[in-house]
């Protein structure tokens, strides 16, 4: 099993700076003794006539054969005929979750402190079905898709992620006032589950006024979960409560417990190769990774030692309003590891 001994892992570093922030999170691995071994996948640079994308056969096979992974930021090839790299990723290993903790790291000031949320959002149909067309020259419909099956099926992983992580309320994000239908159905499947787990709270809050709850009093929230376009919108406007893009680690959820890790942000262009990107991304979304698979210790003991490097503030890197590099952050990282 993955809680003792050796594990295999597939990694992508991905382009700009994540081969960089990928090498320091094997060394942090190395060094905090995780017995990871890892499979690092390259995505192809012409499309594989097998995923009509430039994700290749074998980057897919690595991943359901290992189950987890880490995904370091890539490129976004621009071209017509073939697939983008995230929906072949989503769409061939069913990656129906995406899930991101927001937190205030201590010392590190934003508006708010106290903020600990997790977002949960579906990640396969609603608003994103890709189901478009022109009705007539000036009229296009754009359908939104709901089904049972895969509103249940976030909603348990919501709830089911709730209780494994010592959470205590999840709310339900919707406009089920206008949306009747489709995000009605969204909201029942939501009650349903709900019943099933006494011991968390559970509450229904509209999108627009989540909005302004987010912003103006963040730490009433737990868990949110909601439909694929709110959200793409919400999490984004969370991870700039606690400080950006940089800051904020995320995991897609696949069926079978298959789990692949990514920072949020991009690949940085403007500093890549300079020794210069923050890691923390990566390496918070490596401790999820450690803890899908039980590994609590070892995610706490890294996650731990990244947050207190931050917190105490001598090392830290440009967008944090630092000076270290890249190298100067993980061995400082490297030093607070038990
Ligand atoms: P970006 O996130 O790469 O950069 C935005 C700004 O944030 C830049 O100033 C950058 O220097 C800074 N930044 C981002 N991550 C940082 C880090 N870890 N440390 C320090 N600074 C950091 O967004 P962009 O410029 O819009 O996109 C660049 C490329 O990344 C594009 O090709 C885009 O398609 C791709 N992208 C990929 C993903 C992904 O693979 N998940 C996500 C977003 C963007």
């Amino acid at each position: 099993g993955y809680a003792t001994g050796t594990f295999e892992a597939t990694l992508f570093p991905g382009d700009g700076i994540g081969p960089e922030i990928a090498a320091a999170t094997k060394e942090i691995f190395q060094a905090a003794g995780v017995p990871v071994v890892w499979d690092e996948q390259v995505i192809g640079k012409t499309p594989d006539p097998r995923t009509n994308s430039m994700v290749t056969r074998e980057n897919l096979d690595s991943v359901l054969k290992h189950k987890i992974g880490l995904k370091g930021p890539m490129t976004t090839p621009i071209g017509k005929g073939f697939r983008s790299l995230n929906l072949t990723l989503r769409k061939e290993l069913d990656l129906y979750a995406n899930v991101r903790p927001c937190f205030n790291i201590p010392g590190y000031k934003t508006r708010y402190d106290n903020i600990n949320l997790v977002t949960v959002r579906e990640n396969t149909e609603g608003e994103y079905s890709g189901l478009e067309h022109e009705v007539v020259p000036g009229v296009v419909e754009s359908l939104k898709v709901i089904t049972r099956k895969a509103s249940s099926r976030i909603a348990e992983f919501a709830f089911a992620y709730a209780r494994e992580n010592g959470r205590h309320k999840v709310s339900a994000v919707h406009k089920a006032n206008i949306m009747k239908k489709a995000d009605g159905l969204f909201l029942e499947c939501c009650r349903e589950v709900a019943t099933k787990y006494s011991d968390i709270k559970y509450e229904e809050v509209i999108v627009d006024n989540a909005c302004m709850q987010l912003v103006s009093n963040p730490t009433q929230f737990d868990v949110l979960v909601m439909p694929n376009l709110y959200g793409d919108i919400i999490s984004d406007l969370c991870a700039g409560l606690v400080g950006g893009l940089g800051l904020t680690p995320s995991m897609n959820i696949g069926v079978n417990g298959l789990a692949l890790a990514e920072a949020v942000h991009g690949t940085a262009p403007d500093i890549a190769g300079k020794d210069k990107a923050n890691p923390t991304a990566l390496l918070l979304s490596s401790c999820m990774m450690l803890r899908h698979i039980g590994r609590k210790d070892q995610a706490e003991n890294i996650q731990n030692a990244v947050i207190s490097v931050i917190a105490e503030g001598k090392w830290r890197t440009a967008d944090l309003g630092g000076r270290a590099t890249t190298t100067d952050f993980k061995k400082a990282v490297i030093d607070k590891l038990h």
